[in-house]
């Protein structure tokens, strides 16, 4: 029997969630056709995305990259759009698929209008869990989205569970624990005095995984995994007390569920973003991602050792503001998203991002969370808030 193509769009195509995505379609143009692109600024690649893969619409920043567009594309048929209302347009274009893979908090409105259109939607942008996981889920299940994890460490929890595991009771599926990898990132080894003078570049070289400069620098301060827990809280229903992390260097194990019989489960694969897209992309079916398969004996090894959470503060930042709820883990993330920004433009020292972030926390008000329109509001005052933090960090740190 002929299979029924899926029709997919790719919010932040361009990225590299987005390329690895589209690396995965293009080895099954049989089961899959593309029906929107957004690419924010990076025109010349979204430009050579869309004669590959024939999009009915195309959505980027502003009016000039979308003019820059439609003459990169002379008269192929493909509809460019451009700003808020363009992505919104192609979050709501009603594909069967959306993968959400625009970074940080940018993402949050076109995700959210994805999932009130229903369909499957891929979920990598964890950002908009943390500021609004409570709104998120809500959206979820009054919706008949099916929401599968693309984070790999999420992925691999959403496979080592029961498939009928429910978030409201997953105590009854026997969970009592669920304990996230992280590799530990490029400074796992570093000292304090050594972490003060790392520069962008060095941040931003991941031992194990090829990722967005953000994520990159998210890695390196534990930040990354501090968002996860977050996330993986909101995702399967998991308390705080019953959700760990242990620093796993070779990102070989890319999570573990342990259940009450004393059982323990865990995920294994290379480290490549393509074996979680392709597996949510495919679920229940599993498909080829190009990924090779797993060397067990050239590994040799497998090791686990606890966070130092002295010398990495963000993790213990993250389980805060999780335990406080409300705006706090929405202050968090734009607390964060702009430290992370003026590490990367060289305004602040590393040291210095999780100090911004809880300046930060301690200056906002805890509010509670009513809407989407609030949480954008209190997304904008934190992030003047810690404009305001940097500028005055920033002559003590560097
Ligand atoms: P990236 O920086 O490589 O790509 C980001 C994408 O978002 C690009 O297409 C960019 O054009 C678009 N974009 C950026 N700013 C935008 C804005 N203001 N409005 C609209 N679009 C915008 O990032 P990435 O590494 O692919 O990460 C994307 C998301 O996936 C992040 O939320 C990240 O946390 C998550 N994630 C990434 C990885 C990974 O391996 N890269 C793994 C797990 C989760
Ligand atoms: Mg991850």
């Amino acid at each position: 029997m002929a299979l029924e193509t899926a029709s997919i769009t790719v919010l932040g195509a361009t990225g590299s969630i987005g390329t690895s995505t589209l690396g995965v379609l293009a080895r099954h143009p049989e089961r899959f056709r593309v029906r929107a692109l957004t690419g924010h600024r990076n025109v010349m690649l979204l430009a050579q995305q869309c004669q590959r893969f024939a999009p009915e619409l195309a959505v980027v920043a502003d009016a000039a990259s979308a003019a820059q567009l439609r003459s990169l594309l002379g008269g192929f048929g493909t509809e460019v759009l451009h700003g808020a209302e363009g992505l919104e347009q192609a979050a709501g274009a009603g594909a069967d698929i959306t993968v959400a893979a625009i970074v940080g908090s940018a993402g949050l409105r076109p995700t959210l209008r994805a999932v009130r259109g229903g369909g499957r939607i891929l979920l990598a942008n964890k950002e908009s869990l943390v500021m609004a996981g409570a709104l998120f889920m809500d959206a979820v299940a009054a919706s008949d989205a099916l929401l599968l994890p693309v984070d790999s460490e999420h992925n691999a929890v959403f496979q080592c569970l029961p498939g009928n595991f429910s978030r409201t009771r997953l105590v009854d599926s026997g969970v009592v624990r669920v304990v996230l990898t992280a590799s530990g990132g490029p400074f796992r080894q570093s000292s304090t005095a050594e972490l003060e003078g790392v520069t962008p570049d060095q941040a931003c070289a991941h031992p194990n995984w090829s990722m967005g400069r953000k994520i990159s620098v998210d890695s390196a301060t534990l930040m990354n995994k501090g968002l996860e827990v977050i996330e993986a809280s909101w995702l399967f229903g998991v308390a705080p007390e019953a959700l760990e992390v242990v620093i796993h260097p070779q990102s070989i194990v890319h999570s573990f569920v342990e259940y009450r019989d004393g059982s323990m489960l865990a995920h294994l694969a290379n480290p490549d973003m393509r074996v979680p897209i392709a597996h949510a992309l495919g679920w229940p079916d599993r498909l080829a991602s190009g990924v090779g398969p797993l060397d067990l004996v050239g590994l040799g090894r497998l090791d686990f050792s606890a966070p130092d959470t002295q010398r990495f503060p963000c993790l213990g930042l993250a389980y805060q503001v999780l335990r406080a709820g409300g705006t706090a883990p929405a202050v968090l993330n734009a607390a964060n998203e702009e430290a992370v920004a003026a590490f990367l433009q060289e305004r602040l020292a590393f040291t210095a991002i999780p100090a911004v972030i809880e300046r930060t926390l301690a200056r906002e008000p805890l509010q509670a969370v009513t809407g989407v329109d609030d949480i954008m509001a209190v997304d904008a005052a934190a992030r003047v808030r810690a404009t305001a933090v940097i500028r005055e960090m920033a002559g003590i740190a560097l």
